[in-house]
Order: structure tokens, then C-alpha cells, then sequence
């Protein structure tokens, strides 16, 4: 053991066992806890650590990069903590989507060409992801549809009103699929107390449906190997060949090239990350109405702005049931409860019932539906210090590469942001090749710091 690249924290920040259980994971697939082989592979061309949309969207694109040359087949070890997908990914609200109403946030903080290519680059994902879906015939509830960032409060919504007119005259080029919802607006966001709305597209899907089944699909290759209940617990650099040791609970495996999809928990892996992408706890739930009961269908999914720092998203399923995540509000100023933490084994507290009657406060139709939340769960986020991704090859590193710390917005990067990596795996190319925004590019100089931004969805 030696070089630069060593390694010394040991089994902190690994995901732990027993998290709660989120509704999208409720039904298990039968790749869940697989292991492809008995005895984890004593080497192989590539190790990828974790199993959530980043992770498996690498292998994926990996494998796609190969095409048919079968000689040329790296052999790729696919390690994960838990169960498949039992991360971020199989905890989320279900919405790859850009909220409109945080573009000038984004204008203010990068400016407005970095702040155009973000937006470019999410849209990528959702056709990405929408495209990838077909083509494999993946059945994970997927719907393109529209989805409403509407706000409540009078003040915000005339901030929202003026900031994205401003966005428009200004020429921001990427408003032609955005619109401001003038008329009825009560109406068409079936919002009782709506003060203003922005419409933009979007895709729900079932993430856990999605990452198993792509994983089906990466798997029925043949040249990937599967280990769940595997958990890394540090990575050694080799003196002399540049290569690395990948210790796990279940022993170790060499490899010239580890990528870490990681998000929330990458620091516990590579320490310069740390304070860099800090983990932070968040909440989910899912309302159903009971039988016999009636409530009107919703056919788009929102994002309800009670203020500007108060957000909740709704993403309704095709059975009328609605997975609805947020309510940070009711403990953000309780730190220790979400930031800096991974353990999403347990609820947070003061959000355990404020999920309770959502639906019948703020829907046209639901006020008598007796709609009530069936579980809350939580999940763990990856928080970066200046708002953005951290993507590409570990400055420093010889083979380590990382694509994590996606601010709570990850299913809107992930699936490009492994294309990317992908690529400069397999074809050898840099960063600036890859087009992903600049910003999004893991580098010495963030990781040494600079400005704190605020916490937000990109
Ligand atoms: C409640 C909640 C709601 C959200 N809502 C949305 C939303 O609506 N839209 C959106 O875009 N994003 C949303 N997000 C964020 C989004 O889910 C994440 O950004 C995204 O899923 C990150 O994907 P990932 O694959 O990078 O990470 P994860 O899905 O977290 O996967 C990382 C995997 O790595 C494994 N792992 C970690 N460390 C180790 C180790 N040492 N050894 C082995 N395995 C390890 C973990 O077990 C995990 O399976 C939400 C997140 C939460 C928690």
C-alpha cells in the first residue's frame, strides 16, 4: 500500500442496514439481493460502488460503449452496500424534472451561460432516460407528462411571475417549453389557494422499476458482476502498477479503475470529499384514498411553493395514489436531525406526521377523500458546498473516478453524468469532451472550497 491516493477511513459513513421501508421498494425484484457469483472476483477491469441510478446507468452506458466487440469486453464488478437500489434512487419522489420557478437561482449563482447549460443538460437527462426506457423496454410507470410549480403565498408568487418574465424578455434560451400559467389557473392546477403557476415537462417514472430492470438488461450481457450486501470499506492504492485494492466486508478485489456512484455517502470512501458532499437526510410518503372512498385523478405532477424556502413535490401514480416528499421546514433548523447524517433507518421526527391531510388542505376535489398517508420513509442525499454535481476523474487519482452530489435533484442528472463518465472510462476522453457543463467538473479547486451556496434542486 502506498502513493497519494491511500485511503485511511474505514467503515464510516457506510449506508446501514434496516432503512425504512419506501413504497417503490415495496415490491422486491428478483435481482434485489443477487449476488452473480458465490465468492466475490478477486479482480476485475472496472469497479463500480453502488447500485442506484448513477451506478447502474454507468454500467449500463459502459456496456453500450463496447457494442458488439465481445473480445474487448471489460469485466465490470458492480459492489453494493444492500439491496439493489435501496440508495437515494429507491427513495425519491419519482420527478426528473427542471424546476422552473429556481432557474434565476441559478442565473444569479453561475450565470447565465453556465445557468443555460444546467438547463440543457437536465433536459438531456429526460430524454435519456425516457429514450433508454423505450429502447429496452423497460416498464416502470413512465409517463412524459407536465408538471406545475405552483405557488401559494402572494409574495412568491409575484417574485415567480417576475422573475421568469424577466427570464424571457432577457432571451434565456430555454423558456420555449415553459410557460407561465395565466388564466384559470385554480382550474388547471386544481390548487384551491394557487397564486401562480409555471408548467414545464416532465418525466415520472417508478425509479426502483427503472434501476432493476436496466440492471436486468446489463446483467443478461454476461460480462457484469453483481454483489450486493457488499460494502466497501476503503480502497487501497497499489505501490508500483498504479492500481487499486478494493477492500469490502467480503473480502478484496484489484482493479486498475474504481468509479464511485456513491452520492450521500462518498466521503466516507474518498475523505477529500468530505464537507465537500456532506450526506443529508430527507422524507417521502405515499397518500392513498381508501376503498370506497373518491378522489379526482391528477394527472400532472407539481411542485408546491408555500414560500420560497418551502417546497413539497407530488407526483401522482396511475392507481390515483400520490408519493409526496419535503416538508424540510418543520425541521430544518433541527440540524442534527438531516445534515451530516446517513442513517436512514429512521424517521425524522417532526416530519413523521406532516404529511397527514396534505391533500385535502390544498386539492379541489380531495377535501372529503379521506386520503391518508400509508408510510414515510427516508432516504439520504448527497449535499454539495457550491450547489453542483461533482463529476469525472478524482483530481489526483490515477483510476478513480465519481459522479455524486446532486443537492436532492439527482434523477435529473445521473443518467448523462454516467454517459459521461462512462465515456472516459472506455474511450479515454476528458471531461471537456464529454459535455457536461463545465460547473458540474470534480476539481482540486472545489474540492479546497469556495463559496457556500445555498441548498438547493438544481
Ligand atoms: C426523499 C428524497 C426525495 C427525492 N426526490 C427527488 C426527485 O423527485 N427528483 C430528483 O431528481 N431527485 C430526487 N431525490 C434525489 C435523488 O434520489 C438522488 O439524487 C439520486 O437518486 C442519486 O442517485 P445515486 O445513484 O447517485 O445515489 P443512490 O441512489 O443513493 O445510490 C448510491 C448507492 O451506493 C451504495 N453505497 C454507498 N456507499 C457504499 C459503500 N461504501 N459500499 C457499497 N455500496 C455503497 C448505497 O447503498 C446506494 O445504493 C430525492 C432524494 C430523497 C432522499
Amino acid at each position: 500500500m502506498g502513493g497519494g491516493e491511500e485511503i485511511t477511513t474505514r467503515n464510516r459513513m457506510l449506508p446501514v442496514p434496516n432503512s425504512t421501508a419506501s413504497y417503490w421498494r415495496n415490491d422486491a425484484h428478483w435481482l434485489d439481493e443477487y449476488r452473480s457469483t458465490e465468492q466475490l472476483p478477486s479482480q476485475a477491469d472496472i469497479v463500480i460502488i453502488g447500485t442506484g441510478i448513477a451506478g447502474v446507468s454507468t454500467a449500463y452506458h459502459l456496456q453500450d460503449r463496447a457494442g458488439n466487440r465481445d473480445t474487448l469486453q471489460p469485466t465490470i464488478l458492480l459492489l453494493e452496500a444492500r439491496q439493489v437500489c435501496s440508495g437515494a434512487t429507491g427513495r425519491n419522489g419519482g420527478h426528473i424534472k427542471k424546476l422552473p420557478s429556481t432557474i434565476d437561482v441559478l442565473i444569479q449563482n453561475y450565470g447565465i451561460t453556465a445557468a443555460g447549460e444546467i438547463v440543457k443538460f437536465i433536459r438531456a437527462n429526460i430524454y435519456g432516460v425516457k429514450s433508454v426506457i423505450e429502447k429496452e423496454k423497460i416498464d416502470a410507470e413512465a409517463e412524459l407528462r407536465r408538471s406545475f410549480d405552483v405557488s401559494i403565498d402572494t409574495e412568491d408568487a409575484k417574485e415567480v411571475k417576475r422573475k421568469f418574465e424577466e427570464q424571457f424578455k432577457s432571451g434565456f434560451p430555454l423558456t420555449e417549453d415553459v410557460a407561465y400559467i395565466g388564466r384559470s389557473l385554480r382550474s388547471i392546477t386544481s390548487i384551491h389557494d394557487a397564486k401562480a403557476g409555471l408548467s414545464t415537462p416532465v418525466l415520472s417514472l417508478w425509479p426502483y422499476k427503472f434501476v432493476t430492470q436496466l440492471l436486468e438488461r446489463v446483467l443478461s450481457k454476461g460480462h457484469v458482476n453483481l454483489q450486493t450486501n457488499t460494502a466497501v470499506t476503503a480502497i487501497e492504492t497499489h505501490g508500483d502498477d498504479g492500481g487499486y485494492t478494493v477492500n469490502t466486508s467480503r473480502g478484496q478485489v484489484k482493479t486498475p479503475t474504481v468509479i464511485f456512484a456513491t452520492n450521500g455517502y462518498t466521503a466516507g470512501l474518498l475523505p477529500q470529499y468530505r464537507n465537500i458532499i456532506t450526506p443529508t437526510k430527507a422524507t417521502a410518503s405515499h397518500i392513498t384514498v381508501p376503498p370506497g372512498q373518491h378522489a379526482p385523478y391528477l394527472s400532472n405532477t407539481y411542485n408546491l411553493r408555500y414560500a420560497p424556502n418551502r417546497v413539497d413535490y407530488l407526483n401522482p401514480r396511475p392507481d390515483g395514489s400520490i408519493v409526496v416528499g419535503g416538508g424540510k421546514w418543520t425541521y430544518e433548523k433541527d440540524r442534527e436531525l438531516w445534515y451530516d447524517v446517513h442513517d436512514d433507518s429512521t424517521l425524522i421526527e417532526p416530519a413523521r406526521y406532516y404529511f397527514d391531510g396534505l391533500m385535502q388542505r390544498h386539492f379541489r376535489g380531495w377535501e372529503d377523500s379521506n386520503a391518508e398517508t400509508e408510510s414515510v420513509w427516508t432516504g439520504i442525499q448527497g449535499v454539495t458546498k457550491d450547489g453542483l454535481p461533482h463529476i469525472g476523474k478524482v483530481p489526483g487519482t490515477s483510476g478513480q473516478y465519481v459522479l455524486a452530489g446532486y443537492n436532492g435533484g439527482g434523477m435529473a442528472l445521473a443518467f448523462m453524468a454516467a454517459l459521461a463518465v462512462a465515456r472516459m472510462v472506455r474511450d479515454q476522453i476528458s471531461f471537456e469532451q464529454t459535455g457536461v457543463p463545465m460547473c458540474m467538473k470534480t476539481t482540486q479547486a472545489r474540492l479546497n472550497g469556495g463559496d457556500e451556496k445555498t441548498e438547493k434542486q438544481p
